[in-house]
Order: C-alpha cells, then structure tokens, then sequence
C-alpha cells in the first residue's frame, strides 16, 4: 500500500465517522472499526504527567513518580552498554542468569521466581492466571493506580476498601472477601500515602484469607522502609503458598526505564505466571542492567539512605510550615489536603516541581536529590492556603 492510500483511507474513516456522528463510536459498529472488548469503554487512556505547563522557563523538577533521582552507578551502565552489542539477538526468554543472581540475593529458591516486564508486568500477568469476568480482585484505596486499570483489563470486578486515615484497613479488607475473590492487592508500604501494614497485623489478615485466593504484598518501596514493624513479605509468603511478593529494579535499583520486577512465591504460582509470559518481554539491556544492580547494591543502597535522610528532612520542614504529613516509610510523602490538591499541584507545576496531585484528595511528591527537594520546599511555603 502507499503512503497515499493509507492517508486516504485514514481520512474516509474519520470523514465517515463525523457523518455518523457519535453512534459511530460504538463497539457494536462492525462496519468500520474493530470489535473492542467492553471493559475498554470503562477505561481512560494513560495521560502523561511531564509538563509544567507551556509558560515556564527555567528547570523542571520531576517528583511525580517516585523514581530514583540518581543515574545509574558506572558498573550498570557498563553492562547496559556491553549488552547494547547484543541487540541483535533475542534475549534470554527464561531470563535464567537474572533468576539465579535474584534467589542468591534474597535465599530463595529458584523455582519460586518470575520476573516480568516491570512489577506492574507481573502483576498482569498474575491478573492472567487467576482473575476473569465473574471474579473480585480486592485492594484498599486510595492505591496504586496500575490495580484498577490492570482488574478492568482482566474483566473482573474491583472491590476497593477505603483506607482509615490513610492506613489499610485489613479487618474491612478481611469482611469483603468473598467466594468470588481470586487475588487481594497489600501494598506495602502504600502508594500514595507512604503508611505500612505491620507485621502482626498482616499475619492476622492472612490467617482470614482462604487458601484458595492468592494475595500480594507488593513491596515496591522495600528498600525505604526504617519501621521496625513493617514485615519483610518474603519470610511471610514463605510459609504461606498463597501469598507472593512483588518486588522492582524500578524505585531503590534506580532501573525504572528498563521495566524489570519480580515475584517472589510458592513454584505453583510462579510456574502458572510464567505460562502467562510475554515471549521476551524482559529484554536482555534490561536482564543485564539487574544483574548488575544486584552487584553494586552496597553503592544504591547508600543512595537509599540518603533518599531516607531527605524524606525525614523535607517532612520534617513542611510540618515547620504548618503541613499535615503523616510519617512515610516510601521515598514520596503525602500531604491529604483535600480540595487544595489540584490548586497546590498546579502551583507547584508553575514553580518548576512536577509532583503528583489526587484531585480532592491530596498530593503526592517524591523525594529527589536535596536541590530538587528544596525547590519543592519553596514552592510549597509560597502557596497561599
Ligand atoms: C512504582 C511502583 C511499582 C513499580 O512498578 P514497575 O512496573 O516495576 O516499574 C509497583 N508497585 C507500586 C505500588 C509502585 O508504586
């Protein structure tokens, strides 16, 4: 075909669909698009959240997405580039030597790993083996975002359980169980508000959870946490073949454009996930750039501590200014303001900080380098209340 065709036929669905008018949307209309599944109608399509608005000059600051603010230590990006030679080939589809470095890492055995394109991979492909139309997927909420989206796509049905001043509230989580729940969502601790569930209460929770339903604590902040009593999912999912840990080169491994987490569980659950595998969906830079960042943990995990020592300090200055901020155990911090949210996200988005707001509910901001820190400190202290 071409390029001449293609641009006609473009135009005549478009001219087509103005004269039809808005019934032409429809799913049903076979005439002229493709059938989609009706869970897309529900869906909103991804908006991204990287602009300071078009007036501004000068810096932009990005603590919208709780990345890591430091590149990658030189011994990671050595092996991004030695495996840049290798594009050519297709990578390894059991991603067999990043397994093996995982479970020596973590003293877990091999057959109960599976690692996917980014933690939010996994958890698809968990939505794959387990959830289907006529099934509830639990999760409290306010949480994060990639739940609803992923239960939607899977068909079933999302059941969310407000959190009680920002903290899971594991007995109403316990009372929504249903025979129809296939897979409960512990995010631990909790994006956006930064609380963790303890370890008691977590193993009390569990205790309430059928054997048959499969929970994951994802644990994508790990790394940050400082509260003694927050759980290490992985000594609890050991003894429980229904409960997986999520975990992700993408926060504290500083790997967040490269899309690799990983499952941590009993082998029957990662031998079904890994059935749902997108053939080479890890790819091999990817593969290569985890292996490496397992290497030169000791370098990322003083990173970490920074990360931590600023989170304490930013906290610690808006509470000086006047904020609500409930203690975190993530590197973001919340602040529940409310119907201000918008308005202190806009504002903070003209100051040159991109942080992340919850209309009517509150804000979001991650914890970057200290310059980057102070620049949202002073815009949050210019913001008239
Ligand atoms: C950032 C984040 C992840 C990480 O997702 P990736 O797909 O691994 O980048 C997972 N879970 C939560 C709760 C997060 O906030």
């Amino acid at each position: 075909m071409s390029e001449d065709t293609a641009t006609v036929t473009t135009a005549a669905v478009t001219e087509a669909e103005a004269e039809a008018g808005p019934a032409a949307a429809t799913v049903t209309d076979s005439g002229r698009k493709p059938r989609f599944r009706s869970v897309l109608d529900r869906m909103v399509s991804y908006r991204p959240s990287r602009s300071a608005g078009p007036a501004r000059t000068g810096p932009v600051f990005q603590l919208a997405a709780n990345e890591s603010p430091y590149p990658p230590p030189s011994a990671v990006v050595e092996a991004i580039s030695r495996e840049a030679l290798r594009t050519n080939r297709y990578p390894d589809n059991g991603c067999a030597d990043l397994i093996a470095e995982i479970a020596a890492r973590h003293a877990v055995p091999e057959d109960g790993i599976a690692v996917g394109c980014g933690s939010v991979g996994v958890a698809q492909m968990l939505m794959e083996a387990v959830a289907e139309p006529g099934g509830e997927v639990l999760y409290a909420w306010r949480s994060f975002e990639a739940y609803p989206i992923l239960t939607r796509l899977s068909g079933a049905t999302a059941v969310e359980v407000p959190l009680r001043d920002g903290f899971h509230d594991l007995a109403a989580m316990a009372d929504a169980i249903t025979d129809r729940t296939r897979l409960i969502f512990v995010c631990n601790p909790n994006n956006p508000t930064g609380t963790v569930v303890g370890e008691a209460d977590l193993r009390a929770f569990l205790d309430r959870v059928p054997v048959d339903c499969l929970v994951v604590v994802d644990e994508a902040y790990r790394e940050y946490v400082r509260d003694a009593k927050a759980p290490d999912g992985l000594d609890i999912a050991a003894g429980r073949p229904n409960v997986v840990v999520l975990r992700t080169f993408s926060k504290a491994y500083g790997l967040a454009a490269l899309r690799v987490g990983f499952l941590v569980g009993h082998p029957v659950v990662a031998e079904s996930i890994r059935k749902a595998y997108l053939p080479f969906s890890v790819n091999g830079v990817a593969q290569a750039a985890a292996i490496a960042a397992l290497r030169a943990e000791s370098e990322l995990m003083e990173r970490v501590e920074t990360t931590v020592g600023e989170r304490e300090r930013v906290r610690t200055a808006l509470t000086d200014q006047g904020w609500t901020v409930p203690p975190s155990e993530a590197n973001f911090l919340w602040l529940p303001m409310g119907d201000a949210a918008a308005a202190f996200g806009e504002h903070c988005g003209r100051a040159g900080v991109v942080v992340r707001a919850f209309a009517g509910d509150g804000v979001r901001v991650s914890v970057g380098s200290p310059p980057e820190n102070d620049a949202f400190l002073s815009a949050a202290a210019r913001f008239r209340r």
